[in-house]
């Protein structure tokens, strides 16, 4: 008995690792197929993940309008329902929309079947706000299955240069913004959250994050960085 539930549990890991864990580390080291930089581009952009929030959105797209910025924003597709018209005013002040799947649910353990639905029906609740075709894909958490490459394969897929770890408080207030700082090079994309309710995540972390980013924007506009929006080809 013992023996037959030894051989099956190897077989379900192996079975994971080949459908999820290997086609993330494999996709995420050689590069193929994703972006985590911009091309040949003098400015930085700002992405943004797991929104649209009603209350910490709202306050970011306050402050990319202050300050005359376009940023990315990876949405996800339950909340889009709940909130188009954050997603209308993101377009009409001219930021990108991509993907971020419909619920914020991993591809490891997603099946082909409803990684596609859950990509689909996020594309559509983003181009019903929109009326404009949806390009730019990001998956929760970085994660691939086996099947993305195929799935996903007429979107831009989105990584980042620089992740943070702003979806906690704590590293929010001890050091975002020297992190920030530290990026100097042109074309970097920052991933950065405009949503604290994912799962592991602080409700009230995007309230630090806003107040890390406010600082850095201002800083480096005067030092003449320009923050541009993820180029869709
Ligand atoms: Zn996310």
């Amino acid at each position: 008995m013992f023996k037959i539930i030894f051989t099956l549990s190897v077989c379900f890991l192996l079975l994971f690792l080949i459908y999820s864990i290997l086609p993330t580390v494999l996709i995420r080291l050689s590069g193929n197929g994703i972006s985590k930089r911009l091309n040949n581009s003098n400015g930085i952009a700002l992405t943004f993940d797991d929104g649209p929030n009603p209350k910490y959105t709202i306050q970011l797209l306050d402050l990319l309008k202050r300050y005359d910025i376009k940023a990315t924003f990876f949405v996800v597709g339950q909340k889009v329902l709940q909130h188009p018209e954050i997603i209308k005013r993101m377009k009409s002040e001219g930021h990108k929309i991509g993907i971020h799947h419909f619920e914020h649910i991993s591809s490891w353990i997603l099946s082909p079947f409803h990684l596609m639905k859950s990509v689909k029906m996020t594309e559509k609740a983003i181009e019903e706000c929109t009326n404009e075709k949806v390009s730019l894909y990001r998956p929760p958490w970085g994660h691939f299955n086996l099947f993305t490459p195929f799935i996903c394969k007429k979107y831009k897929v989105v990584m980042w240069s620089y992740i943070f770890g702003d979806w906690k408080v704590e590293r929010c207030k001890n050091n975002l913004l020297d992190q920030l700082r530290m990026v100097t090079d042109d074309g970097s994309i920052l991933l950065l959250h405009d949503c604290g309710k994912t799962w592991g995540a602080d409700e009230l972390a995007p309230q630090f994050m806003l107040e890390a980013l406010e600082i850095f924007i201002e800083e480096r506009m005067k030092e003449g960085t320009i923050f541009i929006p993820v180029n869709e080809n």
